[in-house]
């Protein structure tokens, strides 16, 4: 069977200009992603704000067409589903709980909001509904009159996550959905969507900057820079036991203590590349110590490690343990 989700070398690009007369230069967001995900499973995307990551959720939930290559749902090319079936298919939970919900709508009205756009039930039915996906994501039915603004941020984004739910959707992508609330919330939000999937067999694109909030979620990692995919596995391996030197600094950055254990930190830095302006070869070479040569001339390709670990470098396994 087709899987459930499908990348196919994907490519995103922009026109952009910064002023009415100045040049038009082209931006890529993605630069060729290829990408399975089955039912059921999870699969969490991470990278730094601008490598892309949003870009690609958006070319997921069909609310925009890749310049290049293929996202297929469920077998077929995102653009040719019918939109309740693509609504049917997948749904999405945005970052902020506060601008995605509409000021002026009652939560049940919000929260059954996909089946009225599709004309799914009568009035009396979408009622009826409230309460069950109110119930599900842990909100009591007296919330069902208020409006967002009576609600904390973590109460708005269960709405928005019933919302999501109510046409049940087979994946859920979600965009940095915690990164607005507070940190204690946040763990919440986390652990309702853990048990949401373990309940409704959920899959989910799972995007985050923060590579420890996405292997609570997602058994499998895809890291990101610059368009690409550089590193792709199972998320403890990952995690733990990091290939490429982009991974490795994308952690030494967010955990603390070290998890590298005796591996050299390697720090980030502010520089972020523009992304108007990828340097040749590795788009990260500007930014790596092991950079060499070659890195400046070739793009790496995604290729399996020992292991399992996919990863983009020409740092071969034991050239890295030489370059240690
Ligand atoms: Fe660093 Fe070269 Fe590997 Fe790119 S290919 S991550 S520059 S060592
Ligand atoms: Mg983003």
């Amino acid at each position: 069977a087709a899987p459930l989700l499908e990348l196919r070398d994907v490519r995103r690009r922009y026109s952009v200009s910064s002023g009415l007369f100045a040049p038009r230069r082209t931006l890529t967001a993605v630069a060729g992603v290829s990408l399975r995900l089955g039912a059921g499973e999870a699969l969490g995307l991470v990278g730094e704000s601008g490598c892309g990551k949003s870009t690609l959720a958006r070319l997921v939930l069909g609310l925009e067409a890749p310049s290049e290559g293929e996202v297929l749902v469920a077998g077929r090319p995102i653009a040719a589903l019918h939109r309740l079936e693509r609504s049917r298919l997948v749904q999405p939970v945005f970052q902020d709980p506060y601008s995605s919900l509409n000021p002026r709508r009652s939560i049940a009205e919000i929260v059954t909001q996909p089946l009225a756009v599709h004309g799914i039930g009568t009035p009396a039915e979408r009622r009826d509904k409230v309460e069950e996906m109110l119930g599900l994501v842990g909100l009591a039915p007296r919330h069902a009159g208020a409006l967002p603004a009576q609600l904390s941020g973590g109460q708005r984004q269960r709405v928005a996550i019933a919302r999501a739910l109510v046409l049940r959707p087979a994946l859920v992508v979600c965009d940095e959905p915690t990164s607005a609330l507070d940190v204690s919330v946040q763990a919440q939000i986390l652990n309702l969507l853990l048990d949401l999937r373990d309940r409704l067999n959920l899959s989910y694109l799972f995007i985050s900057h923060n590579l420890a909030v996405v292997q609570m979620l997602a058994a499998r990692v895809a890291v990101m820079y610059l368009g690409r995919v550089v590193e792709e596995g199972a998320g403890r391996q990952v995690l733990t036991e990091p290939t490429h030197p982009y991974t490795r600094a994308l952690l030494a950055s967010v955990l603390t203590p070290d998890p590298m254990q005796g591996l050299p930190a390697m720090r980030l830095g502010t520089a972020f590349p523009d992304p108007l302006d990828i340097p040749p070869g590795c788009a990260f070479n500007p930014r790596c110590s092991f950079a060499f040569d070659r890195c400046r001339a070739e793009a790496p390709a995604l290729v399996q490690r020992e292991g399992g670990t996919l990863a983009a470098c020409h740092l071969s396994a034991e050239v890295r343990v030489a370059a240690l």
